[in-house]
């Protein structure tokens, strides 16, 4: 069977581990050169060991998403040695949960700044060279948050319903260049995030295997098939939505215990 993305030049922020080095890792085994980024370059080394290990072509970027002038120069540094960006998955973000009335100005802002301005800022600095290049498409990672109130999940829950109306705005804004954005809203996946959250105790991870109607947490696998499909020529009149990969969660209305 043909590779998918021959050709093409894919750019993953947040792909030092979990849901964006699957990506990474995934869109590469289609063909892809890949730009692997995150808050320094040498977390996503790993990542683009593993890509080249299997043959695959790659670079990581240190660049935090959230500093307009490291993404204006990572996006030209991208440019320099891969030329145009074919697709741009914007996956990098954090959860930092704390309860409303305890919560902190900051909580708030490295939520809208991470998981929200970067969107932005990213998405704008591959815009134009993809409307000079005939089209490209970029998927936001978002999630069930979204959609569904958690508690103390004030700042991420805000931030990642901004990502869907972010990604309808410019769907609309750039159908016209050939540009599809699309959102992808995992539900729970077995990340350091996770991970990290259930040691803290704010997670209980049978609670959440319970909860979910498949039964299991999802996998980077599970987000990263899904960003092939949308990323693909097979989703070629797709622009606008939100897809979620979740097990059944957010359809799941009852609580079983
Ligand atoms: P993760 O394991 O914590 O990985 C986060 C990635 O983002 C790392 O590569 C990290 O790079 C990067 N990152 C964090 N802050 C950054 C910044 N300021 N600038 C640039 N890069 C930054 O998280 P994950 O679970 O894979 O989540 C990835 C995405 O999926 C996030 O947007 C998250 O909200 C979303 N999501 C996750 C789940 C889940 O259940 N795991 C569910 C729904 C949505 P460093 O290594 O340099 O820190």
């Amino acid at each position: 069977m043909s590779k998918k993305f021959i050709g093409k030049v894919a750019v993953v922020t947040g792909a030092s581990r979990g849901i964006g080095k699957s990506i990474a890792l995934s869109l590469a085994s289609q063909g892809a050169r890949v730009v692997c980024t995150a808050t320094i370059a040498e977390n996503a080394d790993t990542t683009v060991a593993d890509i080249k290990e299997a043959g695959g072509q790659a670079m990581s970027i240190g660049c935090r998403v959230e500093d307009p002038d490291m993404v204006k120069d990572s996006f030209a540094l991208i440019h320099q040695n891969y030329g145009s960006v074919d697709i741009l998955v914007n996956n990098a973000g954090i959860s930092k949960p704390m309860l409303t009335m305890e919560m902190s100005e900051e909580n708030w802002d490295i939520h809208m700044d991470i998981n929200c301005k970067s969107i932005f800022l990213c998405s704008q600095a591959v815009a134009h060279q993809m409307k000079e290049n005939g089209g490209g498409c970029i998927i936001n990672i978002g999630s069930i948050l979204g959609q569904n109130a958690f508690p103390a999940t004030l700042g991420y829950c805000a931030s990642k319903a901004a990502v869907d109306q972010m990604t309808k705005v410019m769907a609309i804004e750039w159908a016209r260049f050939g540009i599809r954005v699309n959102c992808i809203s995992p539900g729970y996946i077995r990340t350091e995030l996770i991970d990290q959250l259930a040691r803290e105790g704010k997670l209980k991870l049978s609670d959440l295997e319970r909860r979910t109607p498949q039964r299991r947490l999802g996998t980077g696998a599970d987000v990263a098939n899904a960003v092939n499909f949308v990323a693909s020529e097979d989703a070629n009149f797709m622009t606008g939505e939100t897809l979620i990969i979740d097990g059944g969660w957010n359809a799941f209305g009852y609580y079983q215990t």
